[in-house]
């Protein structure tokens, strides 16, 4: 965003506290709407100035996802082709990789190891890349967010427009601590880029061209009959939960009496 003209102004008030205490108030089911009304017209009028219990900042919620960067190197391998992106999706993958775990894959992605054919209308680079591997400690970073990895559907939106998560599967592995890594993740990663949670999305909503079945059973621990089901849900709903617990501690800006959107910096960019 530009910067701030004659127009804005900056509100510091205690509003979000009085907002906290009418959350409190007990009421029936016909005036809680009302409630709900009073509440959101004051936190739109005011800002909170300090997090509420479990709340916490973009950078926090960055911190808790343990992010490690790893990244292929530049024009190398999987890096050969310079493609940038601006993301609009965000893939979820797992490996169905029994022994491997993130580091493996994080070395594998680094040497080169991971070769498909490349071939008209099939994999575009002759190596299989994606941004993020993550196990129940870590989440190893390959790729900046705003290059295009190779992990969905050849030539399609998946590819062109999203960030591939792979959740690692090796034996020891927690996989609900992976999964809540993984929703931090996604959550930290929907703020960054502004991408609503209706574009979180499992590796089977691509469908590839030219294979059958052309949508992928994966993550396949999440599907249920090879279809994103009730355990999909319930992994979007940990993903809203992470989201719903950011708070952005800085004053509300408005222009022209619309609040206005600040920070969200992409803090997986940068390039080594
Ligand atoms: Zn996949």
């Amino acid at each position: 965003m530009g910067k701030p003209d004659g127009r804005v102004i900056a509100l510091l008030a205690s509003g979000g506290m009085l907002a906290a205490a009418l959350i409190t108030i007990s009421c029936t089911s016909a005036d809680r709407k009302d409630t709900r009304a009073v509440e959101e017209a004051l936190v739109g009028a005011s800002t909170r100035t300090r997090p509420a219990a479990g709340q916490v900042s973009p950078m926090s919620l960055h911190h808790e996802v343990k992010v490690v960067r790893r990244f292929i190197p530049k024009r190398r391998h999987g890096r050969k082709f310079h493609r940038p992106m601006r993301p609009r999706y965000i893939t979820v993958h797992s490996t169905q990789n029994y022994s491997g775990d993130a580091w493996d894959h994080a070395r594998a992605l680094e040497n080169g190891k991971l070769r498909a054919p490349r071939r008209r209308g099939g994999n575009r680079i002759g190596y299989l890349t994606w941004h993020f591997t993550v196990q129940q400690d870590v989440a190893i970073q390959h790729l900046p967010t705003n290059e295009q990895g190779e992990h969905a559907d050849f030539d399609g939106p998946g590819n062109n427009y999203s960030i591939g998560i792979e959740m690692c599967e090796h034996r020891g592995n927690s996989r609900g601590r992976t999964l809540e890594r993984t929703a931090k993740l996604c959550a930290s990663l929907m703020y960054q880029h502004q991408i609503p949670l209706r574009n979180v999305v499992p590796h089977h909503h691509w469908p590839r061209k030219g294979k059958r079945p052309a949508n992928k059973n994966c993550p396949h621990f999440l599907m249920t009959n090879g279809q994103p089901g009730r355990k999909w849900n319930a992994f979007v709903g940990m993903v809203k939960r992470e989201y719903e617990r950011i708070h952005v501690p800085q004053q509300l800006v408005t222009i022209g009496g619309v609040p206005a959107r600040v920070g969200g910096a992409n803090i997986y960019a940068a390039e080594l």
